[in-house]
Order: structure tokens, then sequence, then C-alpha cells
């Protein structure tokens, strides 16, 4: 009988994790060839300060169109470009992307406004401050246009390496953000260590905040918090008037979201900074 149920199972299990496996197979062989065949690019979303309504800055996101599989989210190719090692080459290349992106703008006589990254727990290595001082120095960029964003699992994940690390970014000028602030674990007594500048309040928190009074207090302790500690607080996945009116009421700096700006082409992008520069 064991065996019978066992062979059973077997069989459910393999029928699953033939389906995973074969996608994850896919995706592997299809992200190796990604970068070659022209697959990935970018999209830039806005970031507004709340006070007055301005556009402060931008988010790079990254984007998988796949011939052979459509469109991939980064939800799922990021943690395998992760798995891979892929990512440090990704990354790289993200990066270098971004920077070539501001030159252009500045060099269409545009202003450009600061451009945040997102950075994986896999890419906080030494090797990543020589990467971003040499990508700002090819592209003659100040280095405070440049914004790097980490969760704080990465963080986390060895918290005396990436204080020393984030440091040396630091100390070049760039400005530094944990992301999805609120879903990790990072202890308090780390926080004040990291020679960060914001902190995001991840979406989970911004999605509910009008009507869950749990999530709502969340936030406002988390715009408390980053103020105590000197930080900025910026809230993501606004898309509601009425959750944009709460982190106003409670001070918060900066908002990005589907209500002020989805995450947009090069092109939207330039518009925006058009619309920025005249009065
Ligand atoms: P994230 O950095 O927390 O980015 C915010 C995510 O929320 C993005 O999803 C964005 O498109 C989405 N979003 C923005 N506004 C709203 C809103 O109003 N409502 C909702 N529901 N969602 C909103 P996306 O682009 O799918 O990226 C997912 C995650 O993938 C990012 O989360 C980031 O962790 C990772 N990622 C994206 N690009 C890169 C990259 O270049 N490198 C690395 N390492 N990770 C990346
Ligand atoms: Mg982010
Ligand atoms: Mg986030
Ligand atoms: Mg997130």
């Amino acid at each position: 009988h064991a065996k019978a149920m066992g062979r059973n199972n077997f069989q459910f299990y393999t029928a699953c994790m033939n389906q995973a496996a074969v996608r994850h197979m896919q995706l592997e062989s299809g992200l190796k060839q990604a970068l070659a065949n022209n697959e990935l690019y970018l999209v830039y979303q806005p970031k507004y300060e709340v006070k007055s309504g301005k556009l402060i800055g931008m988010e790079a996101l990254l984007r998988w169109h796949s011939d052979k599989l459509g469109p991939v989210s980064p939800v799922e190719f990021i943690p395998l470009a992760e798995e891979t090692g892929m990512i440090n080459t990704i990354g790289g290349w993200v990066l270098q992307q971004v920077c070539q992106q501001l030159a252009q703008w500045r060099q269409q006589g545009l202003q450009p406004v600061p451009v945040a990254i997102n950075l994986s727990a896999k890419q906080l290595n030494n090797h990543i401050v020589d990467e971003v001082q040499q990508a700002l120095t090819t592209c003659e960029l100040t280095a405070s246009l440049l914004e790097l964003e980490l969760t704080e699992s990465a963080v986390m994940q060895h918290p005396a390496e990436s204080i020393a690390i984030l440091a040396r970014l630091e100390a070049l000028g760039l400005t530094l953000a944990v992301d999805d602030f609120g879903t990790g674990y990072s202890s308090l007594a780390y926080l004040k260590r990291f020679p960060i500048h914001t902190l995001k309040i991840d979406k989970e928190f911004v999605r509910d905040i009008s009507d869950d009074p749990e999530d709502a207090a969340i936030t406002s302790a988390i715009i408390a918090l980053a103020h105590s500690l000197d930080l900025l607080v910026v809230a993501e996945g606004v898309e509601t008037q009425e959750q944009l009116h709460f982190l106003a009421s409670q001070g918060c700096d900066q908002v990005q979201g589907y209500l002020l700006g989805k995450p947009m082409s090069v092109a939207d992008c330039s518009g925006l900074l058009q619309a920025k520069a005249e009065p």
C-alpha cells in the first residue's frame, strides 16, 4: 500500500515539478541570451515631492520581453538571475544603461532628475563600487544623479560587509535607499548604522492605508521613525487620492505610484523632463 501511494504521490509531484522545472529551464536559457538578443530594456517610474508636487526623481525598472516566452516579470526573472549569478552581468548593464540615459538627456538640453537603480544582495560586493565609479566617469556624471535601492533583506544578509560597501558608495556621493521597508526584519539598531538617506515604505502597507487602521498605523510609524532618524521617506504604490491625502497628512516626503505615473518609456520620460523645464 505504501508503495502504491508513494507511486501516486510521485506521479503527482513530477507532473507539477516538471511544469515548474520546464519553465525554469526555459527562463534560464532565455535569460542567458536576453542581453545579446536585445530583449532587455528599462522603463522609468517618476517620483514626486509631496509638498511641491514636483518631479524629483525616477526609478529604473527592468523589463524583459523574450522572443520565445513573451513578457516576463522581474518578480520572476530577477530571482532567477540572482540564483544563476547572471544578475552581475545584467545589473552592470542596467547601471551603464541608466548612466548613458542620464548623459543623453543632458546632451539633449534637458535637466535630468536623479535616477534610482535597484540592486540585488548579490551585487553588494566591493566590485560594485568600482563599477559605479567607472560608469559615472565614462558618462561624465555627478554621483548625485544616481540613487541605489536595496531591500532590507539584501543588506541584512551580511550587515557588517554591507555597511562597509554602502559607506564607500555614499562617499562617492550616491544616495542610498532601503526598498520595501517594513517587510524585512532589519533591527532598528542596524538601521541607525546604515549610511542610508531614504526609506521606501512597501506598497503592501500603502495599498490598504485607507481601509486598514493597522496598515495606516504602520505607515505613520515608519514616517515618524524615518524623520526621527533624519531620513527621507517615500511611499511606493500610491494608487488613489485617499492614499495620497493620508500620506501627505502624515508628512510623507515623496510618493510614487500609478496615481502619479506608471513606469514609462524613455520617450515619455523625456516629455516629463521637458514639461518640468517649462515654467
Ligand atoms: P520595487 O523596486 O519595489 O519596485 C516597485 C514595483 O512596484 C515595480 O514593479 C513597479 O512597477 C510597481 N509599482 C509601481 N507603482 C505601483 C502602483 O501604484 N501599484 C502597484 N500595484 N504596483 C506599482 P516591477 O517593475 O514589476 O518590479 C518588481 C521588482 O523587481 C522591483 O520592486 C525590484 O525589486 C525588482 N527589479 C526591477 N528592476 C530591477 C533591476 O534592474 N535590478 C534588480 N536587482 N531588481 C529589479
Ligand atoms: Mg525599488
Ligand atoms: Mg519597493
Ligand atoms: Mg517590491
